[in-house]
């Protein structure tokens, strides 16, 4: 069993850039070098089902003003993050609704700042996957392992236990809506990349996972994203392994043209 994946590359912007000009002129800049490959739209030439999606990842206050920036240029915003409950009395919070109410498509749940910094556990994160589900958004389910666990041997048990308890209650169906993005916390902004082929073994492996939880259709069909220090030099060499579908790019993605670079890939 073989499925073709649609590519997908996300630019996590983190708590940058400090300004909404800043913000809407690098959305603006790489709105503007969007390839023929990526989802543009505007092209008849596009092929909805193979094109590469774009997504940015801009902070809350920019989230709406980005989206309408680029509007019309294919480029899909998404949020950082968003508190599970659905309103009340949260002060500083954000719910799922909201950010869905400022075009928000998808979703970062357990990004690694968000587990160590943040004390999200995986039963919240497991509940802002389904929160995201249920709210009509797609989840990109962040896992791997610290430098500590990678030097102790365990990366694979450590992503194998954050799919199971962060996907728990998750349907067959709603996994075509999952995104996972694979980033060992080791090289996320360290400029220590993981090599291509050693980070191809891991999302291979979380492919057995899935086929453990759900079924050999849906660990086929999962997209699996790349992230960790992932640049303009490296993202060719990463996107030509067979198991890595996309890359979510932190510190890349900042800089409008050499985050164009990346989602324009070498196919
Ligand atoms: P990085 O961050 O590209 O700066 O390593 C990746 C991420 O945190 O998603």
């Amino acid at each position: 069993l073989s499925a073709f994946r649609q590519p997908i590359m996300a630019g996590n912007w983190k708590m940058n850039p400090e300004t909404e000009e800043e913000a809407l002129s690098l959305a603006s800049e790489v709105a503007e070098r969007l390839g023929a490959e990526t989802c543009a739209t505007g092209g008849d030439s596009v092929d909805e089902s193979t094109c590469t999606e774009v997504v940015v990842f801009p902070p809350f206050p920019f989230i709406s003003k980005v989206k309408d920036a680029v509007a019309g240029a294919g480029l899909v915003v998404g949020a950082q993050n968003f508190f599970y409950e659905d309103k009340g009395a949260f002060t500083g919070s954000v719910s799922a609704s909201m950010v869905k109410s400022t075009g928000c498509e998808y979703v970062l749940c357990g990004h690694s700042e968000r587990r160590t910094l943040f004390a999200d556990s995986d039963s919240n994160i497991n509940l802002k996957v389904k929160k995201t589900l249920d709210s009509g958004m797609k989840p990109i389910l962040c896992i791997g392992e610290t430098q500590e666990e990678f030097e102790i041997g365990i990366k694979k048990e450590v992503c194998a236990t954050q799919l199971s308890k962060d996907l728990y209650g998750i349907t067959k169906e709603q996994m075509k809506d999952v995104v996972i993005a694979y980033e060992p916390v080791w090289a996320i902004g360290t400029g220590l990349v993981c090599g291509a082929e050693d980070a191809n073994e891991i999302h291979a492996y979380c492919r057995e996972v899935l086929t453990n939880l759900f079924d050999e259709e849906v660990a086929q069909a999962t997209r699996i994203q790349y992230g960790g220090s992932v640049k303009p030099d490296n993202v060719d060499d990463i996107m030509a392994m067979p198991d890595i579908d996309g890359c979510l790019v932190g510190g890349a993605s900042l800089e409008g043209e050499g985050f164009a670079r990346i989602v324009n890939f070498k196919r």
